[in-house]
C-alpha cells in the first residue's frame, strides 16, 4: 500500500468513525435514520427525499411510506383486523415538499389567509412528518377519517394502545400542544422503529420531550466510555 493509499484509509476510517458518533448523538439529525425529528422550529431541506419510499400494501389512499414504516404499518393494520376486527384505512402517509406547499396554500385560502389558524393543522412546507415517508394518517373504513372522532372509533382505540407494538407513536397528543406546536391528532401516528417505540409510548411524554432526555442520556454514557 502506498503513503496515499494508507493516508486516504485512515481518512476513511476517521469520517466513519465521526459520523457513526454523530448519527448516536444527533439522531434528530439523521435523516436515515428513525428519531429524526421535524417540526416548526427545526424544518427539512425542500431537497430531501427520503430513500426507499414504497407503497404500503394497505386499504386507502396516499399509501407511500419508506421501506421500513410500511413493513411496519402493513403487519400494524393486519394485527388490527385479527385482533378487533377493525379495517383500518391510509389516508395521507408520504407527502413531498411540494404536495405539502400546494396543502399548504390551499388551507391558507380557506382561512382568508390566517397564518396562525392555517397552520393550526396544516404543516408548512418542510415542517410536516409526512416529508419524512415515517408519518400515517390513519383511517378506520367506513368512519370519520381526519377527525377527533377517529379517537373513539375500535381502530383508534387500538392504534392509541398497541401502536408502538409496532414501532409507531402518537406524535401529537392531548394537551401536547405547547410542545409540539400542533392540536391533538388522534390519527396521525409516527415511525421510531420497535426498538424504541415501547419507551416512548411508556413515557407518555411528547417525542420533542423524550428526545431531549434520550440525548442526555447518550452523551453521558458516552462521556463515561471516553473516561478512563
Ligand atoms: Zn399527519
Amino acid at each position: 500500500m502506498d503513503l496515499l493509499t494508507k493516508l486516504a484509509a485512515v481518512a476513511a476510517a476517521a469520517a466513519m468513525m465521526l459520523s457513526g458518533t454523530l448519527k448516536e448523538a444527533a439522531p434528530q439529525h439523521d435523516t436515515d435514520g428513525t428519531l429524526f425529528l421535524v417540526n416548526r422550529q427545526q424544518m427539512v431541506s425542500p431537497a430531501f427525499v427520503p430513500k426507499g419510499l414504497r407503497e404500503a400494501q394497505v386499504p386507502g389512499q396516499v399509501r407511500q411510506l419508506r421501506e421500513d414504516a410500511a413493513a411496519a404499518l402493513e403487519e400494524m393494520y393486519a394485527a388490527c383486523k385479527e385482533e378487533t376486527k377493525a379495517q383500518l384505512t391510509s389516508v395521507s402517509g408520504y407527502r413531498s415538499y411540494s404536495r405539502q406547499n400546494a396543502l399548504y396554500r390551499a388551507k391558507l385560502q380557506r382561512v382568508n389567509g390566517s397564518v396562525a389558524k392555517a397552520q393550526e393543522y396544516v404543516a408548512p412546507p418542510g415542517a410536516s412528518e409526512h416529508h419524512l415517508g415515517l408519518a400515517m394518517d390513519v383511517g378506520q373504513q367506513s368512519k370519520a377519517a381526519l377527525t377527533n372522532a377517529f379517537a373513539d372509533t375500535t381502530g383508534g382505540i387500538w392504534m392509541r394502545e398497541n401502536c408502538w407494538r409496532f414501532g409507531f407513536i402518537l406524535r401529537y397528543g392531548e394537551e401536547w400542544e405547547e410542545v409540539t406546536g400542533y392540536k391533538y391528532e388522534p390519527w396521525h401516528f409516527r415511525f421510531v422503529g420497535k426498538e424504541l417505540a415501547k419507551e416512548i409510548h411508556d413515557a407518555n411524554v411528547p417525542f420533542e420531550t423524550w428526545l431531549a432526555e434520550y440525548r442526555v442520556r447518550v452523551m453521558k454514557k458516552m462521556l463515561e466510555e471516553d473516561t478512563p
